[in-house]
């Protein structure tokens, strides 16, 4: 082989081996025919907008996003919008995914808490940064559906739970970053209890009537503080109907504030 030729192919497996090194959660995409809407997605939709971080980028370019969607809606899964997964629930536009990962800073060997696991997009694009990813679902089918398509691209890691993420999870704490990905009127306090010292909290707070904030707080001294935010739309996060209330119980102890009066009809 001429010494140039040789070179080359140095090269070549240098920057495969490279590529390799950048997805350590596992699920190499390689062709499934979706590689060049993806490279656009990320291209146009992420770096073009304020998406630096290039481990994320790294990420976002090799989830197959088009998995984490129904089957005919796969054509539309690069696009730069929400999708329906079932449910009356959404997978985020990709830019909002993107910018959340970048928000809560996962290194690697870091935990991080999901909370609506939904599709396991989110999951799986978390699971490409570090290996301890845990995420919780309220409704049990979608969660069932997310832990084996998650098993099933490579992601087997993650930890999936279906359950309440209101209260976190509390025997995997304490957590580097917390990512939630349905919106609440107000923080919940059980997932700042659950935060390391120096943790990134990434939550939508608000309703969809009075309008929602995206917020990225971080744990110092004990307190959260807010640093940065945009505006934005999520499902709400809801609460498990038994909770909120049993016939002939007393109501559970709330840290919400008491429903307003319903006004009297006219
Ligand atoms: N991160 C998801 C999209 C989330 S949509 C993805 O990448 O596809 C919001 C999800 O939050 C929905 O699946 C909804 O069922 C779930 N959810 C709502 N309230 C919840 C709660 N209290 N605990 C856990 N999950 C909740």
């Amino acid at each position: 082989m001429p010494r140039l030729l040789k070179r080359a192919a140095l090269i070549f497996l240098l920057v495969a081996g490279l590529a390799a090194l950048g997805t350590p959660g596992g699920a190499a995409p390689a062709m499934d025919g979706f590689q060049d809407a993806r490279q656009l997605m990320v291209a146009r939709q992420l770096q073009r907008r304020d998406i630096t971080d290039p481990r994320v980028l790294v990420a976002m370019g090799a989830v197959p996003r088009h998995r984490f969607v129904p089957p005919a809606l796969a054509s539309q899964a690069y696009g730069d919008h929400p999708l329906p997964i079932g449910d009356g629930q959404t997978i985020s536009q990709p830019y909002i995914v993107a910018l959340m990962t970048q928000w809560a800073e996962v290194q690697p060997g870091n935990k991080v808490l999901e909370v609506g696991t939904g599709s396991g997009y989110q999951a799986a694009i978390l699971a490409e940064l570090t290996d301890q990813v845990y995420s919780i679902e309220i409704r049990p089918d979608l969660a069932r559906q997310a832990a084996a398509r998650l098993q099933e691209l490579g992601y087997g890691r993650v930890q999936i739970r279906s359950g309440d993420g209101y209260l976190g999870w509390p025997d995997a704490a304490p957590f580097d970053a917390i990512v939630v990905t349905a919106a609440a009127p107000r923080i919940p306090p059980p997932l700042a209890a659950q935060l390391k010292e120096g943790g990134r909290l990434v939550i939508p707070v608000g309703s969809q009537d009075w309008g929602q904030t995206l917020v990225r707080l971080r744990k110092v001294k004990g307190n959260l503080v807010e640093e940065v935010s945009l505006p934005v739309r999520f499902v709400p996060l809801v609460r498990p109907p038994a909770l909120q209330a049993t016939p002939g119980m007393p109501p559970p102890p709330s840290d919400e504030p008491p429903p307003a009066p319903l006004a009297p009809k006219p």
